[in-house]
């Protein structure tokens, strides 16, 4: 069959699962914010910052990464943050975004949990009022830091909770399982909070790690996971238990070449449930929503069905109550009808 034409996936209703609203700031913003805060960036150029983005490996994107952060100091920073990314993939036809965000990194530098979760919430309210796009937040512990600082933060996010959708875990894998995080993700789920954790692609006892996800800290989701191709085991608990992975084409692409060719048709051939997702586009050349699905496309000759089914997924994946969920599936069929891939209502 005719893989997905890009009109086809610019046009796709959607729901992002996997995007780090820290990891979305360009450059431009960048130099916004290095002038209002007095930071010496203020005086490179985009082409200039950019030039410098390159990266092999989790560690050496994450030493970069973190420079960006140091940016981000005043609640409006992070509104402007969170606004920016709300409206650009507003305008690819994102229905609901669920956007992890990092408190540690912020924290631990003096900026207060309340200035960060703050600023991103106005942001999100603003951003529905303007461009209908509804957005939640799940709060990512960092792995290389300790579990005392994760509870310290939860305890922190008490006063927001009604804020925050979900608790994630990500950063530098290595020598960092799941379970070292076991606690505070059942102080999550206690509270109510859904739960989810990158399991990043090719990392040290990267099948233990996704064994201890799905059956030692409960994860409803696995952010990539591609490891799961592995062993049969877990693919067949993953299957079983309809696990949705949220699969970022452009990091994998990256990190493991072929990854789109081989690894997305493994994936779907061994019948588990994926959605297509940017990671960190500002730091990965703006390949947002829509430029991730194309890559996923030309990847694994996505058809226009398949397509569809990954939106489907990611809606169905998606922490919102049952009837918001149907008014966007509702608009996705009304696009498949559309587009000739539903019978006529
Ligand atoms: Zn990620």
């Amino acid at each position: 069959m005719t893989p997905a034409s890009d009109t086809f996936l610019e046009a796709l209703p959607k729901a992002e699962l996997h995007v780090h609203l820290e990891g979305t700031l360009e450059p431009a913003l960048k130099i916004i914010l290095a002038r209002r805060n007095g930071h010496p960036l203020q005086n490179m150029t985009e082409d200039e910052i950019r030039a410098g983005y390159s990266f092999h490996d989790l560690p050496s994107f994450l030493a970069l990464y973190y420079e960006g952060v140091d940016l981000l100091q005043t609640e409006q920073d992070f509104y402007d943050l969170c606004y920016a990314y709300l409206k650009k993939v507003a305008s690819q036809n994102v229905l609901y975004t669920e956007m992890f965000f990092d408190p540690q990194l912020h924290t631990r530098r003096g900026v207060a949990f309340g200035t960060v979760i703050t600023g991103i919430t106005r942001a999100r309210k603003d951003a529905e009022r303007d461009f209908g796009i509804r957005s939640q937040l799940v709060m990512c512990f960092i792995r290389e830091m300790s579990a005392e600082s994760a509870e310290e933060t939860f305890t922190q996010a008490l006063p927001y909770l009604s804020d925050i959708v979900g608790v994630g875990l990500d950063s530098d894998e290595k020598g960092n399982p799941p379970a070292k995080f076991a606690n505070v993700f059942r102080r999550a789920r206690e509270a109510g909070l859904h739960v989810t954790m990158h399991c990043d692609i090719d990392q040290e006892n990267t099948h233990e790690h996704i064994r201890q996800a799905l059956e030692d800290v409960g994860s409803e989701r696995l952010d990539h996971g591609l490891n799961v191709l592995d062993r049969p085991e877990l693919v067949a608990q993953a299957r079983e238990r309809h696990i949705p992975f949220t699969v970022c084409p452009f990091p994998n692409m990256v990190i493991r070449p072929g990854s789109n060719e081989k690894d997305i048709r493994a994936l779907l051939d061994a019948g588990m449930t994926i959605t297509i997702n940017s990671d960190d586009p500002g730091y990965m050349h703006s390949v947002y929503m829509t430029e991730a699905l194309k890559l996923a496309r030309d990847g694994a000759n996505l058809t226009p069905q398949e397509v569809v089914t990954i939106s489907r997924n990611a809606f169905n994946a998606a922490w919102i109550g049952e009837a918001e969920r149907q008014t966007y599936l509702a608009r996705l069929d009304d696009f498949a009808r559309k587009e000739g891939l539903l019978p006529a209502a």
